[in-house]
């Protein structure tokens, strides 16, 4: 699950880095609100937290613009103000929730929960399964067959990717996107190293990633009958 953090404060934006990742979240941080909506713009993103007062574009106007082009993220609103008023004004503008700062970590997580329950693309104890690969998303667990054995998080995130599309083609260009962020500077042949690995760990009889030359990969699989 990868999340969009816009938030302009660069030590509470590195604190909140630290804790989405320990929970097995994928983060890629704007700091002002231009840059926010360059990247949100993408939908790339399963989930966007979105302070309310941003350097160049404040945080609703942000938001209004998002949900004006189709762009149906869920949005968790921080904001440092707590009236009445600004929670309607954020609820309107189209935030799935809203939190007031300072908040604390357990609440935060809480809430990204049930954002990624709401948004359908996630829960908890969500698992994934093609053929007879089931992956726990969340736990960065892959059981193939009786064998349970725990992935990195950049292995997790692109099998998911795999699992979530199986028999399509998944270019390299996506993988990127999804796997390292849209501000990184992995080069495409990481992609190549991390397949690699993922074909060891996957060691089943009845899936495989196959290369597509010069376009990326496709996870196969055989229906499980059992
Ligand atoms: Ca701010």
């Amino acid at each position: 699950m990868r999340i969009l953090l816009i938030e302009d404060e660069p030590r509470l934006s590195e604190a909140l880095t630290y804790i989405l990742k320990k929970n097995k979240y994928g983060v890629d941080t704007a700091f002002d609100g231009e840059t926010g909506q360059a990247m949100a713009e993408t939908g790339v993103y399963d989930l966007i937290i979105l302070d309310r007062m941003l350097p160049h574009k404040e945080g609703v106007s942000l938001l209004k613009e998002l949900r004006s082009q189709g762009i149906a993220t869920p949005v968790l609103l921080l904001t440092a103000r707590d009236s009445i008023q600004d929670r309607i004004e954020g609820l309107d503008a189209g935030a799935d929730d809203y939190l007031v700062k300072p908040f604390s970590t357990e609440e935060l997580l809480a809430r990204l929960r049930a954002l990624g329950r709401r948004s359908g693309s996630q829960i908890q104890d969500e698992q994934l399964k093609v053929a007879e690969l089931i992956l726990k998303p969340l736990h960065c667990e892959l059981t193939v067959g009786n064998e349970t054995v725990k992935l990195t998080l950049k292995e997790s995130l692109l099998l998911e990717l795999f699992m979530r599309n199986p028999g399509q083609v998944i270019t390299k260009e996506q993988i990127l996107d999804r796997v390292w962020g849209l501000d990184s500077e992995v080069e495409a042949n990481n992609v190549e190293i991390y397949v690699h690995y993922l074909r060891k760990k996957l060691n089943s009889p009845k899936t495989r990633i196959e290369t597509v030359r010069g376009i990326g990969y496709c996870l196969k699989g055989e229906p499980d009958v059992s």
